[in-house]
Order: structure tokens, then C-alpha cells, then sequence
């Protein structure tokens, strides 16, 4: 069983990455931001949680942390589970690491795509053309960015000091980026 989070700013390509991972190991593929895009299709939950992504605004921990509950319970016992996008506050790390803890499983693994925003920018504005994500633009990607910064890249030192953290450089082409990932995995 293999339980890895992949972590990394926004336009990083955790998305793209963990769609191939995925693949590569048979593992769950939770993508916390796909889960609220489709929950947003609800029409009770749509005014809130747009309200939220269209601001490049984290959803408040409880929202996320009851939607995610449901697929974490029913596929930690599987394969195992790439989280994309989860968790992103303090708060969500911790609550994460008590339910594998709880289960008295091993501890997910952070690969961490590292990339300047420059770049990150680039792609994310690149990605937008068919997207249709109501967050890819330039106003709110750097609202995002901010909100990484403040928010989610803190995470990382809670990561480093558990000696939990793999760095992996994302600026190279998607296959190499991949083959890297899957070295850290085996290792
Ligand atoms: P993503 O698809 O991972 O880029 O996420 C898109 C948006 O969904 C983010 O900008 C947040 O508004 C929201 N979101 C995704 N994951 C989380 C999370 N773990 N906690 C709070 N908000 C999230």
C-alpha cells in the first residue's frame, strides 16, 4: 500500500502528475479540488463554494474536511491514495494524519513539485484556454498564489521536521517530472 500527498503551488502540475501516478501504482486519485468542482453541481452547495474558488479562496477546513471524509474512508484500505490538493491549512495535515493514524497506518508521504511562480503563472495561464475553471485567470491566480504562500506552503516545515518531505524539481517536461516521482516512490 502506498499513500502519497503530492504538494506544490499552484500551475506545479500536482493534477497532471497525479493522474500518471495513479496509473502507475493503481492507486485512488483524490483530487480535493475536482471533488468540490463536482459538489459545486449541487445546486445548495454552488453559490457557496464558487463563492470561495472564483476568489482563489480556500473553502473554510470544516466544508473540505466533511466532502473528503467519504472517499478517504472507502479507499484508505484499498491500494492506497495520491492526495492532489489536500491537505492545504494545518488543520487539514493534522486531521489526515490522525485518521491514518487511527487506522494504524503508515503515514502518506509529501512529494513536493517545486517551481517558481513565474513559471507556475505561465502555466496556469496556458491551461486556461480549456480549462473552463472559473479560477484560471490572471486576477485570481494571483490571488492564489498568495493564498498558498500565507497558508499551505507553512505545511512543508511540519513535513521537513517529520522527515516526511521529497523534493522534486517541476520545472522539466511532464514524462521526466513523472519518472522522477516514481524513483522517490520506489525508493
Ligand atoms: P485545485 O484544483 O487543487 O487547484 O483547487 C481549486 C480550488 O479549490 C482552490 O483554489 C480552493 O479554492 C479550493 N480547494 C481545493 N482544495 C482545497 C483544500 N484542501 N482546502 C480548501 N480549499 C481547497
Amino acid at each position: 500500500m502506498i499513500n502519497l500527498i503530492i504538494f506544490g503551488p499552484p500551475g506545479a502540475g500536482k493534477g497532471t502528475q497525479a493522474e500518471m501516478i495513479a496509473k502507475e501504482f493503481n492507486l485512488f486519485h483524490l483530487s480535493s479540488g475536482e471533488l468540490l468542482r463536482q459538489a459545486a453541481k449541487d445546486p445548495s452547495l454552488e453559490k457557496e463554494i464558487n463563492g470561495y474558488l472564483s476568489a482563489g479562496q480556500l473553502v473554510p477546513d470544516k466544508l473540505i474536511i466533511k466532502l473528503i471524509d467519504e472517499p478517504i474512508q472507502k479507499y484508505i484500505e484499498n491500494n492506497g491514495i495520491i492526495f492532489d490538493g489536500y491537505p492545504r491549512t494545518l488543520n487539514q495535515a493534522r486531521l489526515l494524519d490522525e485518521t491514518f493514524l487511527s487506522k494504524n497506518l503508515e503515514l502518506p508521504f509529501i512529494i513536493n513539485l517545486e517551481l517558481e511562480e513565474e513559471e507556475a503563472t505561465k502555466r496556469v495561464m496556458s491551461r486556461a484556454k480549456n480549462s473552463n475553471r472559473i479560477d484560471d485567470n490572471l486576477e485570481v491566480v494571483t490571488e492564489r498564489f498568495k493564498v498558498y504562500h500565507q497558508e499551505t506552503q507553512p505545511l512543508l516545515n511540519y513535513y521537513i521536521e517529520q522527515n516526511r518531505l521529497v523534493q522534486i524539481d517541476g520545472r522539466p517536461s511532464i514524462e521526466e517530472v513523472t519518472k522522477q516521482i516514481i524513483g522517490a516512490i520506489k525508493k
